[in-house]
């Protein structure tokens, strides 16, 4: 009995959400029993000896030039021959945008089911229980897996990844027979400036149409720094044009679960929060009090946020002055 968990890494650095995704299969584990297998796919090894800190017992480290960017065909050959060597009871790949090409077409290869986005996982005698959520975030599925391995992709930033396991990952080489090459990737335009990816971001300041223009997202992005948060966007000024399509949280955009979500301006229609609802701590500036984004906000301010975000950027200036 095993839990098998897909290592992500880009560059050449191992990625958060792979952290997080052995977190909770060393949660799963202590409930099913059996290793923490992780399997990470590599140009060269990134480092993943360290990770049994982080829950895992056993590495599969298949290394090949191919894997150096993610490809589709190749990723889903690789972890499909990790499962068939391994023979997991349960997967866990991270919801990032790369876990949410990989897994379907992981599944689709094994004929096994897949349970994508999910924001819990339970153990019912010694099946797999997965909690994700439906239409938008208005309901939550609960599925269980009639067959294995159960294949789960879970959203970022919503499991805790441990630390101080206190082991060293055993370490194995493994081999990949990869498909011939059907897609060559000619170029990569990374983000300008070193951006935190959004999903990633613990803190996000997100400005919706109530901004106005692009001109003034000035005001956004200086709250955001005073926090060190990530700027991110509602569709609305996104299709404006005012803000890149890479910044756009909800249902056509990115789905975030920061520590804290700064909603200002935004409305706070069922598509957005089809993106954010799962952030730890919502904050929502917003002039209409009847703004359905109040329903879902932990904190409220209802006011012109062109007095409140330049004095709650002010107030956040003199705190970490202090700090
Ligand atoms: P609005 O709804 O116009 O809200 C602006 C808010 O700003 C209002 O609440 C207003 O009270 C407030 N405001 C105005 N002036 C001020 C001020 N001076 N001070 C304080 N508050 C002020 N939307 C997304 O965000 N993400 C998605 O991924 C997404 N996907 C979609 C997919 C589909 C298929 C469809 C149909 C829609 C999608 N939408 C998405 C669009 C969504 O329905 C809303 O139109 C959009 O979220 C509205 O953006 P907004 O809140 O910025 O603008």
């Amino acid at each position: 009995m095993s839990i098998l968990v897909f290592l992500e890494q880009r560059d050449g650095k191992l990625r958060s959400v792979s952290r997080e995704a052995l977190g909770e299969a060393t949660r799963l584990a202590k409930q099913l029993g059996g290793e923490v297998v992780g399997v990470c796919l590599a140009a060269a090894d990134p480092g993943i000896a360290a990770l049994g800190d982080a829950g895992a017992d056993r590495v599969l480290l298949a290394t090949n030039p191919r894997f150096a960017r993610y490809d589709g065909a190749a990723y889903a050959a690789g972890v499909a021959q990790a499962i068939q060597s391994v023979s997991p009871q349960v997967v866990l790949i991270a919801g990032s945008s790369m876990g949410r090409d990989l897994a379907p077409r992981v599944a689709a290869r094994l004929g096994v089911g897949l349970a994508s986005d999910c924001t819990a996982l339970a153990v019912d005698g010694a099946a797999l229980l997965a909690s994700r959520p439906v239409f938008a975030g208005k309901a939550f599925q609960k599925l269980r897996f009639p067959r294995t391995p159960a294949i789960a992709t879970l959203r970022p930033k919503v499991f805790g990844a441990v630390s101080g396991a206190g082991r060293t990952a055993q370490v194995v080489a493994f081999e990949v027979t990869l498909p011939a090459s059907r897609v060559t990737v000619r170029d990569v335009v990374a983000q300008a400036g070193g951006k935190v990816d959004l999903t990633e971001s613990e803190i996000i300041v997100s400005g919706g149409r109530g901004v106005k223009g692009p001109e003034h997202f000035k005001l956004i992005e200086d709250l955001a720094e005073a926090l060190g948060a990530t700027v991110g966007a509602s569709r609305a000024v996104v299709d404006a044009g005012w803000r890149p399509h890479s910044e756009q949280v909800g249902q056509t955009g990115k789905t975030v679960s920061p520590k804290l979500y700064v909603a200002v301006g935004i409305s706070g229609a069922i598509q957005h929060l089809a993106g954010m609802s799962s952030s730890r701590c919502i904050v929502a500036i917003n002039k209409d009090p009847e703004a359905p984004i109040f329903k879902i906000a932990d904190y409220g301010l209802v006011g012109d946020l062109f007095e409140v975000v330049p004095a709650l950027t002010e107030a956040v200036r003199k705190i970490n002055a202090h700090a």
